[in-house]
C-alpha cells in the first residue's frame, strides 16, 4: 500500500530540510521524499496549511509499569497514549516489578509491545541485580535481549564504584548509562524544592544541589571511563552548569529535560491548589531561576532532549497526604503542547530545534533507528498542527493513569497524527486531516 502525503511543511533537521515538500510512503518505509512526487498510484493524502511533518518523536524517558503494576498503566495502554501524544517510540524504566534486570523482563516488555502493536517501545535494563545497587546486573543479556541502555532510574546507581563498572561494561556494548542524579544523604526525606514554598506549606525540602553532587559524580567517572554518561530529567541550575563545563571539556555527557520542569516552578505546590499531589515528582518543581535556566538550556543547545519522565500512579494511591504521595506524573499526551506553547510559540526555540530534542537526538544518545526522514528509514512521523487550540483534559487522557498537574491548560499547538512504519495509529479528530 501507498501513501502520498502532500504538500506539508517538512522540519527534518538530521537532512538539512526546513520546507515544503512530500513524502512517498510504501509499505513500512519513505520511499521518496521531494517536492511535487507523482501520485504514482498511491492514496493522496493532502497535508493541511501549516501543518508540519516530522521525524517521529522518542520518548527516552517513559514509565510503563508492567509488569507488576498493570493497574497504574501497561505496556499496551502507554504506548497508546504515546502515538495520542506524537511518539513513535518511547524508552522504558527498568523500576518494574520484577525489576527488568535480565533477559526474561526484558523479552516480557517485548512481547507486550508487540501484541499491542503501537509505538515502538526499547527496553532500558537496570545498572544492578533488582536495582539493589550490590551486584550489577548481567548488561550483556540485557543488551542481547534488546536493551538501548541501563539504569538504577527511580533511585541513583548505589555508590561510586558500581556507577563506574556501569560505565564500563555499558560501554562495551554501545550503551550509555542513565543516572537519576541524587545525594541520597541530601535529599534525606525531602518531598519538594527547598526554598519559599516548602517553608511556608510545612514541607520538607531537597535542594538543587542533591542532584548537582549526582551530576558532578557520573561527569567525574565519564572523564574516568570515557563512557557515555546521560543524566536524567535535569531541573536544577547547578546540574546543568555540570553539564555545560563537562560538555566544554569534552566528556561524554548528555541530559533531557521534562517538560514540568520548564513550565512548572514551586509555586504550583501552594498555587491555584496547595498540596495537589499531582505537583509532587522527583526531581521536583524548582525555582524560577531553576526553570528558567532550563529552558536557556533548552534553546542554547547545552540540553539534548525533552524526555517526560512519564509516571502513571492511580488515583487512590495520589489521594494521600503530600508525604505520603508517590512522586510523579503522566506526561505522554501533554509534552508536544506544552513545548510548541512554551518553547516555540514562546519564541525561545524554532521547530527544527524542538524536532532535534523530541526526534533526533533521542535517537543519537540511545543508538535506535529514527531521527531522520530519509529515504529507506521506517515511515515513522509524527504530524504537528502548530496552530492547533489544545485544551488538556485529564479524563481524557488514554493513559490509564490521570495524574497530570496541566487539567485544563489551554495551549497553543498540539499533534495532528502519528504513524509509525507507515500505518497512521492516532488522528487527531480536531484537525481537517484525512489519514
Ligand atoms: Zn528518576
Amino acid at each position: 500500500m501507498k501513501r502520498l502525503l502532500k504538500g506539508g511543511r517538512l522540519v527534518d533537521p538530521a537532512n538539512g530540510i526546513d520546507g515544503v515538500r512530500d513524502i512517498l510512503i510504501d509499505g513500512e518505509r519513505i520511499a521518496r521524499v521531494g517536492a511535487d512526487l507523482p501520485v504514482d498510484g498511491a492514496t493522496v493524502v493532502e497535508i493541511p496549511d501549516g501543518f508540519v511533518l516530522c521525524p517521529g518523536f522518542i520518548d527516552m524517558h517513559v514509565h510503563l509499569r508492567e509488569p507488576g503494576q498493570e493497574h497504574k498503566e501497561t505496556v499496551a495502554t502507554g504506548t497508546a497514549a504515546a502515538v495520542a501524544g506524537g511518539f513513535t517510540a518511547v524508552a522504558c524504566m527498568p523500576n518494574t516489578d520484577p525489576v527488568n534486570d535480565g533477559a526474561n523482563v526484558t523479552t516480557y516488555i517485548l512481547d507486550k509491545a508487540r501484541e499491542a502493536n503501537l509505538a515502538r517501545v526499547y527496553p532500558i535494563g537496570a545498572v544492578s541485580k533488582g536495582s539493589k545497587g550490590e551486584l550489577l546486573a548481567d548488561i550483556a543479556d540485557l543488551k542481547k535481549a534488546g536493551c538501548v541502555a541501563i539504569t538504577d532510574d527511580g533511585y541513583p546507581t548505589k555508590t561510586a564504584l558500581l556507577l563506574r563498572r556501569a560505565l564500563e561494561y555499558a560501554a562495551m556494548f554501545g550503551m550509555p548509562v542513565i543516572e537519576h542524579c541524587e545525594d541520597p544523604s541530601l535529599k534525606g526525606d525531602g518531598v519538594v524544592h527547598e526554598g519559599y514554598w516548602a517553608a511556608s506549606l510545612g514541607l520538607r525540602g531537597m535542594p538543587g544541589a542533591c542532584e548537582a553532587l549526582g551530576v558532578e559524580r557520573g561527569v567525574l567517572l565519564a572523564e574516568l571511563t570515557g563512557s557515555a554518561f546521560h543524566v536524567a530529567h535535569m531541573s536544577a541550575r547547578a546540574s546543568l552548569r555540570a553539564v555545560r563545563k563537562a560538555k566544554e571539556t569534552g566528556i561524554r555527557v548528555t541530559c533531557e529535560v521534562a517538560p514540568h520542569h520548564f513550565t512548572l516552578t514551586d509555586e504550583a505546590l501552594g498555587n491555584p491548589i496547595a498540596y495537589d499531589t499531582n505537583t509532587k515528582m522527583n526531581p521536583p518543581l524548582r525555582e524560577a531561576a531553576d526553570r528558567d535556566a532550563m529552558i536557556d538550556g533548552i534553546a542554547d543547545g547545552s540540553v539534548d532532549a525533552i524526555a517526560t519522565d512519564h509516571a502513571p500512579h492511580h488515583y487512590d494511591e495520589k489521594q494521600v497526604e503530600y508525604d505520603r504521595a508517590p512522586f510523579g506524573i503522566v506526561g505522554l499526551e501533554t509534552a508536544v503542547p506544552l513545548s510548541l506553547d512554551r518553547l516555540v510559540h514562546a519564541g525561545r526555540i524554532r521547530l527544527s530545534r524542538m524536532v532535534e530534542l523530541l526526534s533526533v537526538n533521542p535517537a543519537r544518545i540511545l543508538n535506535v533507528p529514527g531521527g531522520s526522514l530519509s529515504e529507506g528509514a521506517p515511515a515513522d512521523i509524527t504530524i504537528i498542527a502548530p496552530e492547533l487550540k489544545v485544551k488538556i483534559e485529564a479524563g481524557k487522557l488514554r493513559s490509564r493513569s490521570k495524574n497530570t498537574p496541566f487539567d485544563g491548560w489551554e495551549l497553543r499547538g498540539g499533534v495532528a497524527a502519528t504513524l509509525v512504519g507507515g500505518r497512521p495509529l492516532y488522528v487527531n479528530a480536531d484537525t481537517r486531516l484525512a489519514l
